[in-house]
């Protein structure tokens, strides 16, 4: 029998082109066969380089029966490296399918690793490393999106998105309704020419990006956990519920409105600034 291939998983730059390893350059030139998302994309990187290895699409659209193609090449005893446009392959890139079925049928799977986004765009947040949760794309339409970021609001993690530059506005204005006025980091062209990292509360940076200027480039968002703005919320004592409720229904709302937009402001849900109202009232 044949001893198959490995499957190497090779990260490439994010902007940067001096942000790949030299392993990754090593195996990229030794391997049989290069499964690019974009074969064009990825020739320039290749050419940068002086490598010739033949290379073979490998995108969403042909991902299935490509990862089938790809098996039968590594059981025949091929080395293969899979690289997507930029990043790690298999985070919000094609990957993970051609991976599963090597390890189905005991092929190695063999990281090469190197720059990924979400962990440049964390590191260099200043927003708590310890724990975080990536959840790629946050949804496009509005309705999906809230219901999204309402699941996510309690948990104990540093948020991380991949964003598109035109929903950005409206991304941060719906994470600022739902999760309240937390810190925020919106890295921009990361590695690149116009790097750019925006801080601030999600109020704040849902106003700076809804100017109407258009944002350009590639973006991660980043939101603090849950737990720490509420210890800010709780350890202000200008956040009294009591008091917010009040100060909005002297501004002429009910109290059905003022206790909404009170739980709004603190990044409540009503139900949560009820009990505080109450709490508070009993004091
Ligand atoms: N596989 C890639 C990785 O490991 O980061 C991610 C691919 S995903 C299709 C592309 C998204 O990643 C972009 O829309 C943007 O949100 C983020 N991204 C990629 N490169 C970036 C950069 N240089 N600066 C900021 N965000 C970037």
């Amino acid at each position: 029998m044949t001893t198959p291939g490995a499957l190497y998983i090779v990260s490439t730059p994010i902007g940067n082109l001096e942000d790949i390893t030299e392993r990754a350059l090593r195996v990229l030139k030794e391997v049989a066969l290069i499964a690019c998302e974009d074969t064009r994309h990825t020739r320039k990187l290749l050419t940068h380089y002086g490598i010739n290895t033949p290379t073979v699409s490998y995108h969403e659209h042909n991902e299935r029966e490509r990862a089938l193609e790809l098996l039968g090449r590594l059981q025949q005893g091929a080395s293969i490296a899979i690289v997507s446009d930029a990043g790690t392959p298999g985070i919000n890139d094609p990957g993970f399918r051609v991976v599963r079925l090597a390890i189905e049928n005991d092929v190695p799977v063999v990281p090469v690793p190197g720059p990924s986004a979400l962990i440049a765009a964390l590191v260099s947040s200043g927003l708590p490393t310890d724990e975080f949760f990536f959840g790629g794309f946050l949804p496009a339409k509005t309705n999906a999106r809230r219901t999204r970021l309402g699941e996510l609001r309690s948990l104990p993690a540093t948020l991380i998105f991949y964003e598109a530059p035109h929903r950005i506005a409206a991304t941060l204005k719906d994470a600022h309704e739902i999760l309240g006025p937390r810190q925020a980091v919106v890295a921009r062209e990361l590695t690149k020419m116009h790097e750019e990292f925006a801080r601030g509360t999600l109020p704040e940076l849902s106003q700076r990006f809804a100017s109407g200027e258009r944002v350009r480039g590639e973006i991660v968002l980043m939101i603090d956990r849950a737990g720490t703005e509420s210890e800010v919320i709780r350890d202000s004592a200008e956040h009294s519920v009591v008091e917010m409720v009040a100060a909005f229904e002297n501004e002429g709302l009910d109290h059905r409105a003022a206790l909404k937009k009170t739980a709004r402001a603190l990044g409540l849900t009503r139900a949560e600034a009820y009990r505080r109202l109450v709490a508070e009232r009993n004091v």
